[in-house]
């Protein structure tokens, strides 16, 4: 029996998948052309990007070098992989989006600054909203362990695929209602949310270590989304409202 060549071939470079095709296929192919960005081009693609992101005021060489180092090709749709290293949020499905590069590195910096993680570095993470688990890779890289919620289960799925092949031990991939939190992994240096809501849970707050720090985007009276940082001082949560943003809505249980 003849085996049919799996499509689609993986992309990593012309040569490779040319000769796939070869090999498998006894009529004649057309492989289209790597679109930019994917394989050997991505590293320098995504070197522009972080120098972006270094001039747009992102200072911290963690998160640069986390946003180096996570493909972010490599979680959005192939029709969309040219635009991957463009900052622009992306859809993801589901009526969801990956937040654009210069929110998440904004995100990112600004949990380590919680003030308990300043000396020892980032501990425990609670990430609400895996979407594709993009954010989830790059918090991996500046922080001990990500725990991160998801309440629909096909991109809970999604994002188990996508991070598969990563083997990120310190990431664990939860199915549930983030406006719950995650207690069993609680108390945790830093809070992110991915999705806007009216109030911020007392769940997140409750979940917060003391010299944690929360950062999540919030509707104002007005409607308008800001994002908002809260840390968890000897003194009570001291709240800070920052620039605007525009992140899908927060939403309660599964689906
Ligand atoms: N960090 C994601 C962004 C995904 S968009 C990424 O890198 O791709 C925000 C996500 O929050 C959506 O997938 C949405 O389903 C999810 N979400 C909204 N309300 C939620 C809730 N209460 N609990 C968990 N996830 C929620």
């Amino acid at each position: 029996m003849q085996r049919r060549p799996g499509f689609p071939a993986r992309l990593d470079g012309p040569a490779g998948a040319t000769s796939r095709v070869a090999q498998l296929s006894v009529r004649p192919v057309v492989v289209p052309a790597a679109p930019q960005g994917v394989g050997l081009d991505s590293a320098a693609v995504r070197a522009r990007m972080v120098q972006k992101l270094a001039a747009g005021g992102i200072s911290s060489p963690a998160v640069l070098h986390a946003m180096a180092a996570v493909e972010r090709h490599r979680f959005v749709d192939s029709a969309l992989v040219n635009q991957a290293y463009e900052d622009t949020s992306l859809p993801i499905g589901l009526a969801q989006t990956i937040s654009k590069p210069s929110v998440v590195a904004r995100m990112c910096e600004l949990l380590l600054g919680a003030e308990g993680s300043r000396a020892a570095g980032l501990g425990r993470v609670l990430e609400i909203g895996t979407g594709c688990g993009y954010q989830a890779a790059v918090l991996s890289h500046i922080a001990r362990e990500v725990y991160s919620v998801e309440r629909l289960r096909g991109l809970h799925e999604k994002a188990r695929d996508n991070l598969r092949h990563l083997r990120l031990a310190n990431v664990h991939l939860l199915f549930g209602d983030g406006m719950q939190g995650y207690a069993k992994g609680a108390p945790y240096a830093a809070i992110i949310a991915a999705a806007g809501g009216e109030a911020v849970p007392q769940a997140w707050c409750d979940q917060l270590a003391p010299g944690g720090r929360l950062v999540a985007p919030m509707a104002l009276a007005g409607g308008q989304q800001v994002l908002l940082v809260i840390d968890k001082t000897a003194h009570g949560l001291k709240q800070s409202v920052l620039e605007p943003v525009h992140f899908v809505p927060l939403k309660s249980g599964i689906a």
